[in-house]
């Protein structure tokens, strides 16, 4: 097996970035790699006869020894301009030095989130049809508004008691990590940490031998039954060695704790965690590719609290460059120069806070707040004067009718629908509604929110903010999930093996990712992709590989 990185793909110095291919060459690209997809192990089929290929998957092609995927959590494309000069040279901007940077990459649906950024990630597709659609929605079944990675039949392993039982069960299909092991017959090895639940354990799939992340308590590293039923040695040791301080009282602790997912320091220790995994279960060092994932979550702590462009965000900016930089060297020493992929990517961005957007004038626009309270009365007074006096939403976040109470007053749910559309169209903030009843949309906007939707798992009514209006942004802070640029565009970028160095503008998006990466592994898409592979970013080597083994490789 032989490895391309860095040093074979790296441009130039002085070199210009790589404009787009021309219209033949990138039929041409386009052609051979639609062949390096349905024709495995294309490049063992260069040198040796296509049985032996099939026979030793491991050891086809020019495999990295280690695929390094790296989310920052509610890290917006613009951050890599404009704390650029808050970067050393080893860190992010040696990532854009070295690697593919595709400047615009959009997640193309409405509820831009921390779990469905994870799963689209990890999966090449969009909620619709992974099934994540949100953090949590409501289960008609259960009653009540359920975690979307809730799985009554795991618990969590150590850490504080009490903490909601986990497990990717929820995500539905496979993802890149899932088709790597299917491909080596479990010999790709898939680890996780991070410091959110949601990112470990999504980003590391159905077929993952462990996912880790932050006790909630503060305690320590802690795992689910779903992966393991005791904590390995080795994570027990680090817990101990890297035991955090808070004050005793349960206030006090919380405080404690929250202060600290927040900091630099929470995204440093995760690191740490990662580089033990790697030494403590031989990360790289198998007989096929390993996949680890790393997520850093502080950084939408720090960016809810006090917006994208605060002194905050760009102090945790600056401390995650260092973090990155030093994750790379490690990697350099433990796995080798060139011998691993890395990826970076975000699960979302973050919209402006109000005072921020109305520094720019922007509550000229519609930087302004919008009241979800006045929506839900709008919604129940318009429903009270037409139909009589009721309970019409569940008590619950998000608008959900009481199907028990429309059925009661003879009211169809389309009627109900464009009475809460018209109401709540009247709040300040609001543009509209999207529901599978009935809308006023925009189709792009629908088309956004259907991408989101999934049986059973959106509410009734989905109320669509105006750009820069914020829901209940007066009390300070800021949050995500429109579909809007701010929180839809993410960096994207490929480093190492066959991703040609340099800035690319083709639109794409975060689904792009695991094809891309399924198509240069040679194993088979996600289950469910629908995401492209990103050929104007591959090297003409790789592409003319693939072309040039095509017709001696049969079927
Ligand atoms: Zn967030």
């Amino acid at each position: 097996m032989h490895a391309q990185g860095y040093s074979v793909s790296r441009r130039a110095s002085g070199a210009s970035p790589r404009t787009p291919a021309s219209g033949m060459r990138f039929i041409a690209i386009l052609c051979s790699v639609v062949l390096t997809l349905t024709i495995p192990f294309i490049a063992a089929a260069q040198k040796t006869p296509a049985t032996a290929a099939k026979k030793a998957p491991a050891a086809a092609g020019p495999t990295p020894r280690l695929v390094v995927l790296l989310v920052i959590d509610q890290f917006r494309s613009d951050y890599l301009d404009i704390y650029r000069s808050e970067f050393g040279e080893g860190g992010l901007v040696r990532l854009m030095r070295e690697g593919a940077v595709f400047r615009e990459c959009y997640y193309p649906y409405a509820i831009t989130e921390t779990g469905p950024g994870h799963a689209t990630l990890a999966t090449g597709t969009t909620p619709d049809r992974h099934g994540i659609t949100a953090n949590e929605w409501y289960s008609s079944l259960l009653g009540k508004t359920i975690y979307a990675l809730l799985d009554e039949s795991s618990m969590v392993i150590g850490g504080t008691p009490g903490q909601p039982p986990v497990s990717p069960r929820n995500m539905i299909g496979t993802t890149l990590s899932d088709e790597m092991r299917l491909a080596t017959g479990g010999k790709s090895r898939v680890f996780g940490v991070a410091l959110k639940d949601r990112a470990a354990i999504l980003s590391t799939g159905h077929g993952g031998n462990a996912a880790y992340w932050f006790d909630a308590g503060g305690s320590g590293f802690v795992t689910s039954l779903y992966y393991r039923s005791l904590l390995p040695e080795w994570v027990l040791a680090f817990n101990k060695s890297h035991a955090l301080q808070f004050p005793a009282d349960p206030a006090g602790r919380k405080a404690g704790v929250a202060h600290f997912r927040e900091s630099g320091a929470a995204n440093r220790l995760v690191a740490e965690f990662a580089l033990a995994m790697m030494d403590n279960e031989k990360i790289g060092r198998g007989e096929a590719t390993d996949f680890l994932f790393i997520g850093f979550s502080a950084n939408d702590y720090a960016g809810h609290a006090y917006g994208p462009y605060s002194e905050e965000v760009r102090k945790i900016t600056r401390e995650t460059d260092a973090a990155i930089a030093d994750l790379l060297r490690q990697l350099d020493t433990k796995i080798g120069r060139g011998k691993y992929w890395f990826a970076l990517s975000a699960d979302h961005g973050v919209a402006p806070t109000l005072a921020e957007a109305r520094d720019a004038n922007l509550a000229r626009l519609d930087a302004k707040n919008l009241d979800l309270k006045a929506v839900r009365t709008a919604i129940e007074d318009a429903m009270n004067q037409k139909w009589g006096s009721a309970h019409w939403l569940l008590p619950v976040e998000n608008f959900y009718f009481d199907r028990k109470v429309l059925a009661d007053k003879n009211v169809r749910v389309e009627d109900a629908v464009r009475t809460a559309g018209d109401a709540a169209r009247r709040v300040p903030g609001v543009w509209g509604i999207v529901s599978r009843y009935g809308t006023h949309m925009p189709d792009s906007i629908i088309q956004a929110y259907s991408r989101s939707g999934s049986p059973g798992r959106r509410p009734d009514l989905e109320i669509v903010p105006l750009p820069f209006a914020l829901p209940d942004g007066d009390k300070g802070g800021t949050t995500h999930g429109t579909p809007f640029t701010y929180d839809s565009q993410v960096p994207l970028i490929l480093v190492g093996g066959p991703f040609v160095p340099g800035d690319y503008f083709q639109r794409c998006s975060p689904l792009d990712f695991a094809v891309t990466l399924a198509a240069m592994l040679h194993v088979h898409s996600p289950s469910l992709a629908t995401g492209r592979v990103l050929v104007e970013a591959l090297s003409t080597h790789n592409a003319s590989a693939g072309r040039a083994a095509a017709p001696g490789a049969g079927h």
